[in-house]
C-alpha cells in the first residue's frame, strides 16, 4: 500500500537537505477536510485579517463561494465578494481588469474560490497589489495551487508571471468530489505526468550534472503512488480518492518550492502539452484542460521512452549527422510563427543543438547505454497502465478525442524542445538523431490506437 502523504511535516520549517540546500516554503495552513468551509472564518480571524475579498465565477459562487460567504457572515468576518459572470472564465486583461475594480480599498486578504484559472489571478493579482491570498480549492485539477508563476492570457498569449504561494489552501472532499469528472481526471492526469518528469530530471543530472535533490523527488513519487492505488475509485467519485489527488496536487506544489523551479514537475510531458496549447491559441480553438494534454503527453513520452529502452543505437553514425540549422529555422519559423525569432534567439544563446556538444553527449550515452535503459525499465509503468486508468475515468488519451491533428502531435516531437532551455527526453532523441522517425512512429501508435 501507498504511504499516506503528510502534507503538515513541510510547514512552517526549514529542512536542511541531503542534496545540500534548504527546503521550505511560505505555506502556513492546509486543510482539505470535510468540513474545511466552515474551520476557514476561524482560520482568517486567528491569523488577524481584518477586510476579505472573496472571488468566485458563476461555478464556484454555486458549488461552494455561496456556502463560504455565508460561513464567513456567520461567524462576523468582514468580507465582500466578486462574481465573475463568466461560465467560462478566461484570465485576461478583462478578467484581471474586474477583479481588480471591484477589490475594496481596505482588502488585507484575498479569498480565491476556485481551481486553475480563478487562482492564477488572484495569485497575480493578490501579489501586485501587496496582499495575503488564500485559495478555497473547487477542483483538483491542476498542480499549481500553491507554486509561484501565474498563468495569465495577455494579447491572446499565455504568459506566466512571477507571483506567491498562498498563504493556505483550503478544500472540502466531498465538495472537490462533486466537480467536473473531466476535471478531476485532468488533476490526476497532470501528477500521471511526473512519470515521465522524474525521469527526465534523473536523465539530466546523470547526463548534465544538473541538480538532483532525491528527497524532493521522492515526495513526487510518494504523490505519484498514492494516485495511482486511489486512482481508480474516483470513478465513482469517492471523495478519499478525490482527496489524495488534491493532496498529491499540493505536494508537488510544494516539492516544486522546494526546488525553486518547475523541474520536479514539469518535463517533455508538460514542453509536449505547452506546444499544442500554443497552437490551440493561434487557431483560436477553444482551449482543452491543463492536465488532459499532459494525460496524453505522459503516454506519448513513455510511448518513446520504451521504444528507446529497446534500441540498439549506431552512435557512429550518430555522432556524423550534421545539424541542419536552415531546415531547422524553417520549420520552427512554421509551427511557432509569431514567437519563432524568440525561439530562434534562445538556440543562438543556449547552443542546444550544437554539434560538438552534441558529441560529447553521444559519447556520454555510448558509455552509459545500458544504465539509462535500465532507468528507463525501473522508473516508467507500461503504456497499457496510463491508458487503462485515464480511460477508466473518461480522460482522454488519443491526441484525436481533443482535436489535436497528427501534425500537431509530429511537430511537438521534434520542436517542443526548442521553448526552454531544458535537457529531456526530446533533446536525446534530438541527439540521437531519432527525433524524425520517433515522431512518425508516435502518430502511428495513436492512429492505429484511437
Ligand atoms: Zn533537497
Ligand atoms: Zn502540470
Amino acid at each position: 500500500m501507498a504511504k499516506k502523504i503528510d502534507l503538515k511535516q513541510y510547514l512552517g520549517k526549514e529542512m536542511k537537505c541531503g542534496c545540500g540546500r534548504t527546503h521550505s516554503t511560505p505555506l502556513d495552513e492546509l486543510d482539505i477536510d470535510r468540513g474545511a468551509l466552515n474551520r476557514l472564518p476561524a482560520y482568517i480571524q486567528r491569523k488577524g485579517y481584518k477586510k476579505v475579498y472573496l472571488v468566485a465565477d458563476t461555478n464556484t459562487w454555486q458549488a461552494l463561494g455561496k456556502e463560504e460567504a455565508g460561513e464567513l457572515d456567520k461567524a462576523g468576518v468582514s468580507f465582500s465578494q466578486y462574481i465573475l459572470p463568466y461560465t467560462d472564465l478566461i484570465p485576461n486583461e478583462q478578467s484581471v481588469g474586474e477583479v481588480v475594480i471591484h477589490c475594496p480599498a481596505d482588502c488585507d486578504l484575498i479569498l480565491a474560490v476556485g481551481s486553475g484559472t480563478i487562482n492564477d489571478m488572484c495569485k497575480f493579482i493578490s501579489a501586485r497589489l501587496k496582499l495575503d491570498y488564500i485559495i478555497l480549492a473547487s477542483a483538483p485539477s491542476m498542480d499549481g495551487f500553491v507554486s509561484v508563476g501565474a498563468a495569465l492570457i495577455v494579447s491572446h498569449v499565455k504568459t506566466t508571471y512571477d507571483a506567491h504561494c498562498p498563504v493556505a489552501v483550503f478544500g472540502d472532499p466531498d465538495i472537490l468530489a462533486q466537480a467536473p469528472m473531466k476535471m478531476i481526471s485532468a488533476g490526476l492526469a497532470d501528477i500521471l505526468g511526473k512519470h515521465t518528469c522524474l525521469l527526465d530530471w534523473k536523465m539530466a543530472h546523470l547526463i548534465n550534472g544538473e541538480y538532483y535533490c532525491d528527497e524532493v523527488a521522492q515526495m513526487v513519487r510518494d504523490a505519484l503512488a498514492v494516485v495511482t492505488e486511489e486512482g481508480p475509485k474516483i470513478k465513482d467519485r469517492n471523495p478519499d480518492a478525490v482527496k489524495a489527488v488534491m493532496e498529491a496536487l499540493v505536494l508537488t506544489g510544494i516539492a516544486m518550492y522546494f526546488t525553486g523551479n518547475s523541474r520536479p514537475a514539469s518535463g517533455c510531458e508538460h514542453h509536449m502539452s505547452h506546444y499544442w496549447e500554443m497552437k490551440f491559441e493561434m487557431e483560436g480553438k477553444k482551449p482543452v484542460l491543463h492536465g488532459t494534454k499532459v494525460g496524453i503527453n505522459t503516454i506519448a513520452a513513455t510511448y518513446m521512452y520504451r521504444m528507446l529502452a529497446a534500441e540498439d543505437i549506431d552512435f557512429k553514425a550518430a555522432k556524423q549527422k550534421d545539424f541542419d540549422y536552415k531546415g531547422w529555422k524553417e520549420r520552427v519559423e512554421r509551427c511557432y510563427v509569431d514567437a519563432a525569432p524568440g525561439i530562434i534567439a534562445l538556440e543562438d544563446k543556449c547552443q542546444k543543438n550544437n554539434i560538438e556538444a552534441r558529441n560529447k553527449r553521444l559519447d556520454f550515452y555510448e558509455e552509459h547505454w545500458d544504465e539509462m535503459k535500465k532507468l528507463i525499465n525501473e522508473n516508467l509503468p507500461t503504456v497499457e497502465a496510463l491508458r487503462d486508468l485515464l480511460s477508466l475515468l473518461g480522460g482522454a488519451v488519443n491526441p484525436a478525442q481533443i482535436e489535436v491533428s497528427t501534425e500537431m502531435v509530429k511537430d511537438g516531437v521534434v520542436l517542443a524542445k526548442e521553448v526552454r532551455d531544458r535537457f529531456t527526453l526530446l533533446q536525446i532523441l534530438w541527439d540521437l538523431g531519432l527525433s524524425e522517425d520517433y515522431s512518425l512512429r508516435l502518430a502511428d501508435y495513436f492512429e492505429k490506437n484511437q
